[in-house]
């Protein structure tokens, strides 16, 4: 099949270079088409037809799929648009603004017959992966609490992502991922959702936020994404009701303590700490821990391009479902609603 692309920026030229031809057997990218002149002249010269409007993209018949890699704001028109001229629809995410704008794009995609998928690339991210698998496998027990963030310092780069009408903003950002991944991995319904949301830098868009979740299972989640943190704390933290993991980067260094159950175990005698003195918080002897290695990553079955093709061709269901994505968005629709007025937000 052959894939054309809307906005030649960073993501839909990391697109054609890197995902589609080291993910993906059956694709090809043909195109590209960009509002302006220099990116798709480096179009051009990575070896692609550059399209001198979206009409012209839309009208090659040679063209199965489009990606769509624009800035946010721009994501519902345009894939409206090309579902309507016969195309299947790969789109960056976050989907669109609002749940309603999804709920439009899935209309058409009904209408039409064909697929629309949204490239919620991080389902395949070992450290979300290995967390996946602590979660379902319970190697520190039952998990009863997931911290996880992103911390950077560099405030918000580019020239759109800090802008409100553009869809800036670190909740729709990074947020967009890390909900994605919390809600696919709590099986259960989401009850109450708290939210804050930072502004420090002076955006019209939040250059972060930290949100409370609690699941009806009784997991609760904290989940916060940062752009103002030189010292960073780790992407994942989560307590079992046996044992605590952490992993602190992408890389996946961390590490995963147990309570042994085979030590013997001694009362714990106070410590001193700070001017006061404790037995709550004293550190567990020598012998009542195991350190452990952290579990391997769960796997994908296919990666998100093989998925997307074999969906098309109606072998499969996908991996990423836009009744998921529509969850997402309602999620961030609530966080949003929970800032504004600074409120606990009933959700599921
Ligand atoms: P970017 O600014 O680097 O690229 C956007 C490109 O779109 C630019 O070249 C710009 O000229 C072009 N453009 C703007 N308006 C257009 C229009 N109306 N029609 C055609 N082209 C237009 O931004 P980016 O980082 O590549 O982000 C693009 C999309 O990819 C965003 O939705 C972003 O959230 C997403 N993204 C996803 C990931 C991921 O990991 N899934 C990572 C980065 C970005």
């Amino acid at each position: 099949m052959k894939i054309a692309i809307c906005g030649y920026g960073g993501m839909g030229s990391h697109h054609a270079q890197h995902i589609i031809p080291t993910t993906s057997k059956n694709l090809e990218v043909i195109g590209a088409y960009d509002i302006r002149e220099e990116r798709l002249e480096q179009a051009q010269k990575d070896g692609y037809i550059a399209y001198d409007s979206y009409e012209a993209l839309l009208n090659d018949k040679q063209v199965d799929i489009v990606l769509i890699a624009t800035p946010n704001d721009f994501h519902k028109d345009q894939a409206i648009a090309a579902l309507r001229s016969g195309k299947h629809v790969v789109c960056e995410k976050p989907v669109t603004l609002s749940s309603e704008q999804l709920e439009a794009i899935v209309e058409v995609e009904k209408e039409t017959g064909k697929v629309f998928m949204v490239h919620q690339n991080r389902r395949w991210d070992e450290d979300y992966l290995v967390i996946k698998n602590l979660y379902e496998n319970h190697q520190i027990g039952e998990v009863f609490h997931i911290e996880s963030r992103v911390h950077g310092a560099n405030g918000i780069p580019g020239d759109w992502r800090c802008k409100a009408k553009h869809g800036g903003g670190m909740l729709y950002d990074w947020g967009v991922h890390l909900l994605d991944q919390i809600l696919d991995m709590v099986d259960s319904p989401l009850k109450t959702v708290y939210s804050d949301q930072s502004f420090v830098l002076g955006h019209d868009s939040d250059d972060g936020f930290t949100s409370y979740l609690k699941f009806e299972n009784g997991v609760t989640a904290q989940i916060e994404v940062a752009t103002t943190n030189f010292i960073t704390l780790p992407r994942w933290y989560v307590k079992g009701l046996k044992g605590t993991a952490v992993i602190h980067d992408w890389n996946l260094n961390g590490e995963m303590i147990e309570y042994n159950y085979e030590a013997e175990h001694i009362a714990p005698t106070p410590i001193k700490a700070g001017a006061g003195l404790t037995k709550t918080m004293a550190p567990l002897n020598e012998g009542s821990v195991i350190k452990q290695q952290l579990p391997r990553p769960l796997e994908q079955k296919q990666s998100f391009y093989e998925n997307f093709v074999s969906t098309v061709n109606k072998e499969t269901e996908p991996i990423i479902k836009n009744s998921e994505v529509l969850r997402v968005m309602r999620l961030i629709e609530a966080m949003f609603a929970s800032y504004e007025h600074n409120q606990v937000i009933e959700f599921e």
